[in-house]
Order: structure tokens, then sequence, then C-alpha cells
């Protein structure tokens, strides 16, 4: 019924996520609300064993739920982490150090010491962040593996607030300038420089976009080679996109990738002589499909279109309002109906943007009605916030058996004051 996700199912017009009925979680739990499937986010990161023997950083940022990440830590995930947040996290869930990667275009020297000091791989993104690391390392008597973060100049169909490996991108050392910083590097005595890393964007759907990315690489990884640098990694980042939309083309697979990219790898490898170990950062195909977002309708009103008024807005899920993406949405008690109307689905933030889904055809929508969004794994939680004195939502976990469990709780208007302080001079 929706696709390749055989996760979510339909018993008795019901909405199930892994056997578990989406009207019941919403009972229990209360809206807005999170819920994963654990089986279909490990199948997600097995998927990757087309792979073989390159290394699976998932892409913290993508979803930083401390349970899904210790469910990839025990599938053998490693991390891309691009603060001393994500590390901190990445590092709890138990993800060891030596598959933790440290990226950011713009760090601050408490986070290069924090890398130093935990043993971490740095992605280091200019001439000028390696100096300041060399002097972090330098001062703990560390010395830190690093890998170069490359700006390919690869141009991506993809939506272009993430597209991140253009020319005029903000991420990465521009491919001229790689081989005269590897050399910086090999001259600094608290810095080992390991290899290269790229990340050309995400929600990428052409897999000749993430070829020509890594003949780019080994292009550089040979040039790198010729001046005496030793290249041991090759790290190719994320950006494989999803199906969101039932009636699009369905996405390459983490197979069809590998089928495009290996061949690129290998060959190329053994002309320069040189045996790289593959790193790839999925994040959204890992998770984007695992999850759900169920949330309540609590009006629908007749007016220049019909409105449906959810209790989740671009607070909750910003990637509508951000990249005008599509959500799929559910009926949840009524998905095996056919479509009734025409509906705008919006949130309850005082900001006219704040629409999720424009004219969308759904069965008869009414007040109470719980709505899924589907593929809201993926840069859903990870980037709610607290507008508008709205509290963060709960997140659930569906176990293989459907059993659920509460893995994050609901935020109240305690957490709205958390951290904050009335200055004595104001209290009387
Ligand atoms: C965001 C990001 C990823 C993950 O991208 P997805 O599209 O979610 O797979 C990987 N690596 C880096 C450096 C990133 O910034």
């Amino acid at each position: 019924m929706f696709g390749k996700k055989d996760h979510l199912t339909v018993e008795r017009g019901r909405l199930h996520i892994s056997g578990a009925d989406t009207v019941a979680l919403a009972q229990e739990f209360g809206t807005p609300l999170y819920v994963t499937s654990e089986e279909r986010l490990r199948q997600n990161f097995r998927a990757y064993d087309a792979f073989s023997s390159a290394d699976k950083y998932f892409a913290v940022k993508a979803n930083g739920n401390l349970a899904l990440l210790r469910i990839l830590a025990q599938e053998g995930a490693g991390a891309d982490v691009f603060s001393a947040g994500e590390l901190y996290l990445a590092s709890l869930a138990g993800i060891p150090r030596d598959k933790i990667l440290f990226n950011g275009n713009s760090k601050r020297e408490s986070e290069l010491v924090m890398a130093a000091a935990s043993g971490v791989r740095v992605s280091v993104d200019s001439p000028e962040e390696l100096e300041t690391l060399a002097r972090a390392a330098q001062s703990l008597d560390r010395t830190v593996e690093v890998l170069f973060r490359v700006n390919p100049d690869i141009n991506v169909q993809t939506h272009p607030k993430i597209a991140t490996g253009l020319r005029t991108s903000k991420f990465g050392i521009p491919h001229s300038q790689v081989v005269d910083v590897y050399r910086q590097a090999m001259a600094s005595s608290h810095i080992l420089p390991v290899g290269l890393h790229c990340h050309i964007g995400s929600q990428i759907l052409d897999v000749s976009s993430f070829v020509e990315a890594a003949g780019r690489m080994m292009d550089l990884a040979a040039a790198v080679t010729s001046a005496d640098g030793s290249v041991e990694m090759i790290d190719l980042g994320g950006g494989l996109g999803i199906q969101y939309d039932p009636q699009a083309q369905p996405a390459p697979s983490p197979a069809d990738l590998a089928a495009g990219v290996l061949p690129v790898i290998r060959q190329r490898s053994a002309q320069i002589g040189i045996s790289p170990r593959l790193v790839l950062e999925p994040g959204r195909s890992i998770v984007a499909d695992s999850t759900i977002l169920l949330t309540r309708v609590n009006t629908v009103k007749d007016a220049h279109v019909t409105f449906v008024g959810l209790d989740a807005g671009f607070n909750v899920l910003a990637r509508p309002m951000l990249y005008d993406s599509y959500h799929h949405i559910v009926a949840c008690d009524r998905a095996d109906q056919p479509a009734a109307g025409s509906y705008t689905v919006v949130g309850p933030i005082c900001e006219s943007g704040d629409v999720l889904a424009r004219d969308r055809l759904l069965p008869p929508v009414q007040r109470g009605d719980v709505l899924a969004f589907l593929d809201a794994g993926a840069y859903g939680f990870s980037m709610s916030s607290q507008y508008n004195g709205q509290g963060r939502p709960a997140e659930v976990l569906v176990a293989k058996d459907g059993g659920a469990e509460l893995i994050r709780r609901a935020e109240g208007p305690s957490d709205l004051m958390a951290g904050q302080m009335i200055p004595s001079r104001l209290l009387y």
C-alpha cells in the first residue's frame, strides 16, 4: 500500500506501524508523536551491506535520538557528528571513537580541543582550521588523524538549500588547494592526514552524481599520493535520497549506489596503487522512512480552501516550510478509504508559512482525527523547535513484536522555562 514500506500496514482500515495501531498510540502517548519502527531502522542500515567492507557513519544531525543511535551502534554504525553536542550523543550511544568523524565548516576552538582530547578523527574544512587543530593537539600532546573536506564542485539535482558540493558552497576546501593543505598537514607534528572527505548534498536521486564525486575524489587521491601523502580513507559522505511521494519514481537503493560507486573506487585505487577504506555517511536513507509523525486534527475550516488545522506545524516538522518538501499523509483510522476532498493542511503556529501540505487529496477529515506524516524520521524531530511556546513532541519506539516504549517524553511549560532567569532587580 505504501510502496516498499512493509512496516506500514492497514488492518481494519487503521494504519499500523510494526503491528502497532497508530490511533491507539496517539491515544496512549498523546500527539504530536514521532513513532519509529525499530525493525525498519535496522533493515535500512543493513541495506548498506551492499558496500561490504565500507564503514557506515550515521549522520547524527538527521536524528539524534539516543535510543535510535543505540540501535544503530548495535548494528555497527559509526557516526558523522557536527558539534560537541552530537559527539556527546554518539559516544553516549556507544559508538566507538574510531568510527566517529567530527565534521563542520565553522568549528569552535573548544570543539577542536574536545575532538583532539577524545581521539576521534576530524574532517578539516580549511587551512586555518588545520592550524587551530594542530595547536590544540600539541597542547594536549595528542596526534589527531584528519581527513580533508573537499569541495568537489559537483552540481546535483536537489533542492538548492541541500546541495553542498557546489563550487559556491560554504563547505570544504576548493579541490585545487587540497594537495597543498595535505602537505601542510604532513609537516605538522601532531597531525596525521589519513584521507579525503566530501558530501555533495542531500535527497539526491541520481546515482551518477555520486559516481562523478567518487571520480573527483580519486583524482585528488592520485594527486595526494604523487605528493607522497598517504590516502587511507575515502569518505563519500551521505545524501542518498528516498521516495517521499508514492506516485514518484522509486529512489535508488544503497545497492544501486554501490553498483555505481564501488567499481570507480576499486579501479582507480588499483591504478594509483592504494587501498583506502571507504566510508559513507548516510542519514536520511537510514532513518527517514523508519518513522512517522502522528498529529491530531484540531479544526477543519471551509474558507478560501478547506483548511485542516493540526497540533503539529513547522515547529514539529520543518521540512515542508524549509524545503517545500512533500510528506505523504495518511488518515490513520480510514487508511483504506479513497480521497474525498482536497485539503490544505496547516499547523498551529502564528505564521502564514506554517503549511505542511497544500491541496492534498484525503478521505473525509474531521476534528479529532489522527493523521500520519510518513517518512518523518530524518530532519524531523532534530529540526523541531519550541517556537510559539510549543514544547517539542514525544518519541516512541515500536519493537518487532509491536510493543511501544517512550524514548523521549513530550516537553511541557517547565521545559520552556528551562535555563531562563529573571534578574533579581526585576522581581519586585
Ligand atoms: C547531512 C550530512 C550527511 C547526511 O546526509 P543525508 O542526506 O541525510 O544522507 C552526511 N555527511 C555530512 C557531512 C552531512 O553534512
